[in-house]
């Protein structure tokens, strides 16, 4: 009996018929009956659920299914699975069912997708971190996994607008963390464009607006530019007997962003906002390769191309699998127009990613060109095989080695290695073998001589050197970045380690004896949770490490039981109101409304930190995080390490106001550029000085051929006073630009 209404019923219905059509159209032989059976139990299973936008429950799978169907490309298994995909998470029934209806592979990758159960407690690490870990473990097995939690992520964010507002941040921060570069890794790049621009929208509501706003004011002037471009494109392709496709795209909002932030600039200083993609039709007997070339140059005869701006993905593609020939050339007015040419099949590949990969698989060639993605999850495989590292570690190493962009170095025999980004001489020697690791003692680079730690570049070639004397040392695991050099120096230290745990043992016994204590579970519990560390072992390992402090176990024990934290108290404070949330009309794009905690002058209220990575002023959006030592930090809202927080701490950090202050003053850094003249730095200084409230800390400037840059540090009570000394300074003549920078990475703010 279902309880929705029939007209609601109806509807259901046709959603679910609109996404198997999808699925057959490009499938006609495919399994429809598996289909049918998936959505007609997960209809059943959330019957009378409904979404926080009152919706019924079952749109979201239905979604999710077609997403995995039409913007994927996966098959019959994987809808199922996406239909089911919450079942198991949300209602009644067990992964045995799933099992017993619908078989091991189905049951194995809906488990995948299920989340762990559990409360978010204070001392508990990060369940997101583990989530995700387990996330990864799966989908080792099954790459399907991933690519439908992708899914599911994408129709979240699609409908992030019904969450309650403190959530959106966090969902938005784990997006761009995570969930972004893993469906750019997998070859999903119109997922991922997608998913980067619904986070950044809540992520800076305003810096999204404004730049959205923009594009769209210059949207038929665009058009226009297009046309004038392509005109003599056409024609020329046209008699050249080329069947193809010409199309221009806009860029995403967030890339967009990125740029800005990277060179500094404003909006109008982008000018390649756009690509111009032209997809053909392969010719028979002809190489794809050398169809691409012949379209480049029918294209130079008519523009001048930037010899800096080519890129060629075709003789060598992208490690996620991406096949392309960019060129930049010269257009109408002198404007520059990026040009990417593909054939239809590279385009499919670089539309659906892996799903397309499996397609084509047939093609000889091809099978060359999946290594690449073969060989990525070898390493994911390598990498989930060492079970020490703890969650929010684990994270951390997936993030440097998965994501990083990779180096070829060469053996002396000319033998090519890849390896991650920021790879030593010792991460290349474990690479190579276990025992050449063990022994290394350091190598030569180019025919010279460098210590164990050098960074390898691209291009480097490599000789390992070792000694049968040498041993591995803990400080190595400071340097190495490759996930087996870690686990394999772990190996390494475990028997060490079983020595340090055991001498730990027997200090902590003696202290406890005289307490009139021994190390019982609820001793151990309270130290546990006192030093914030999940296990009894690492507790042990670190006194016998002399890391931890035997005088504040003495003095946990025989002071009174402490109150809880502040965090604490903050946090269930949350954890009832939010219920209360209601939707907001708007949300996400009416920041102000969050719940947040207020920090005034008052530091007896709340005493807090300044992130030193970028150095926040009153005035500024900032979050709220809580370290291990419920030390409160406020961070940027545009930082980079906040973003990290969010993703990876959710259930620690959140918003926080910081009005202006009258008190205390902060660091504020400026960067500012202009021509350089006489009496300059006087001006300067004069224009500072004369500000009241307002103090120099230091300046660097530094000249070059007629012009200057500077920093200069600030100290001020909040942003309308650092803003009034930027727009002294620009009125100022000679300066060019004042912008304000985060502290130490000179990051715009
Ligand atoms: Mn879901």
């Amino acid at each position: 009996m279902s309880l929705y209404t029939p007209k609601e019923l109806d509807y259901i219905n046709s959603e679910f018929e609109r996404m198997l059509a999808v699925y057959m159209q490009s499938n006609p032989n495919g399994n429809e009956d598996v289909v049918r059976r998936a959505y007609a139990f997960a209809l059943d299973a959330h019957n009378g659920m409904r979404r926080r936008s009152g919706e019924p429950y079952i749109f979201h799978p239905i979604s999710v299914a077609m997403i995995v169907a039409n913007e994927i490309g996966l098959g019959a298994t994987s809808i199922s699975c996406a239909l089911l995909h919450d079942v198991v998470e949300d209602t009644q029934h067990t992964s045995e069912e799933i099992e017993a209806l619908f078989g091991k592979k189905i049951a194995s990758i809906v488990s995948g997708l299920t989340k762990l159960k559990g409360a978010t407690t204070f001392q508990e690490k990060s369940l997101q971190a583990e989530n995700f870990k387990k996330l990864l473990l799966t989908m080792s097995e099954d790459i399907r996994v991933i690519l439908i939690k992708i899914a599911d992520r994408l129709h979240n964010m699609r409908t992030l607008e019904s969450m309650p507002a403190r959530k959106q941040y966090r969902i938005a921060a784990e997006t761009l963390y995570i969930y972004a570069p893993l469906a750019h890794r997998l070859g999903l790049f119109n997922i991922k464009q997608e998913l980067e621009d619904l986070a950044f929208r809540y992520e800076q509501p305003e810096a999204y607006l404004s730049i959205f706003n923009t594009l769209e004011e210059a949207h038929t002037k665009r058009d226009e530019l297009f046309n004038r471009f392509s005109e003599p494109i056409k024609t020329k392709l046209n008699s050249l007997g080329i069947e193809f496709e010409i199309k221009h795209r806009l860029k995403s909002v967030y890339s967009i962003y990125r740029k800005m932030q990277e060179k500094n600039v404003t909006i109008d200083s982008i000018f390649d906002i756009t690509a111009t993609r032209i997809i053909f039709e392969p010719q028979p007997n002809i190489a794809e390769k050398t169809q691409c070339w012949n379209i480049y140059s029918a294209i130079t005869d008519i523009y001048r191309p930037r010899p800096d701006r080519l890129r060629d993905w075709v003789s060598t593609p992208k490690a996620n699998g991406y096949e392309a020939l960019h060129s930049t050339v010269m257009g109408p007015d002198g404007l520059w127009f990026e040009v990417q040419i593909r054939s239809r099949r590279m385009d499919e590949i670089a539309e659906k990613g892996y799903a397309a990969h499996w397609k084509y698989k047939s093609d000889t060639d091809a099978n060359a060109k999946e290594n690449e993605l073969e060989r990525w999850l070898k390493r994911l495989r390598e990498f989930l095989d060492n079970p020490q590292a703890d969650a929010i570690e684990f994270l951390d190493d997936f993030k440097t080695n998965l994501f990083a962009t990779e180096i070829m170095v060469f053996t002396p025999k000319g033998e090519m290695k890849t390896m991650p980004t920021g790879s030593t001489i010792l991460d290349l020697a474990y690479e190579i073998h276990t025992h050449l690791g063990t022994h290394c003692i350091g190598g030569k680079v180019n025919h010279k001589t460098v210590g164990l730690s050098y960074k390898l570049q691209s291009g480097d070639q490599v000789e390992i050197l070792t000694s049968t004397k040498q041993q591995p040392r803990e400080e190595w695991l400071d340097f190495v970045v490759t996930a087996r050099a870690k686990a394999k120096l772990k190996d390494a230290f475990r028997d060490v380690r079983r020595t340090v745990i055991k001498a730990g043992e027997l200090i902590l016994q003696d202290t406890l004896t005289k307490l009139n204590l021994t190390d019982n579970s609820p001793t151990m519990k309270t130290l546990l949770a006192h030093f914030k560390i999940q296990k009894r072992e690492e507790l042990l390992f670190l006194i016998g490490k002399e890391k931890i402090d035997m005088a504040e176990i003495n003095h946990l024990f025989i002071q009174s039981k402490p109150d809880r934290t502040l965090s604490q108290r903050l946090f269930s404070a949350f954890a009832r109101s939010d219920k209360k949330v209601q939707p907001n009309k708007k949300p996400g794009i009416t920041p102000g409304n969050r719940e947040a905690i207020v920090i005034s002058d008052d530091t007896s209220v709340f005493s807090f930190k300044v992130a030193a990575c970028c150095n926040p002023i009153p005035g500024d959006p900032v979050i709220a995080y809580f370290d291990e030592q419920d030390q409160l930090i406020l961070h940027h809202r545009k930082c980079d390490q906040a973003i990290e927080l969010l993703a990876t701490y959710g259930n620690r950090t959140t918003d926080a106001i910081w009005t202006s202050h009258k008190i205390n003053a902060y660091v504020g850094t400026i960067k500012i550029d202009g021509l350089d003249r006489v009496g300059m730095l006087n001006d300067i200084s004069a224009a500072i000085s004369g500000t009241e409230k307002v103090n120099m800390r230091s300046v660097h400037i530094e000249t070059d051929n007629g012009s200057f840059t500077g920093t200069i540090s600030l100290s001020v009570f909040d942003t309308g006073a650092l803003n009034g000394i930027i727009k002294k300074l620009l009125a100022v003549k000679g300066i060019q630009s004042v912008a304000r920078i985060g502290h130490n990475n000179g990051s715009t703010l």
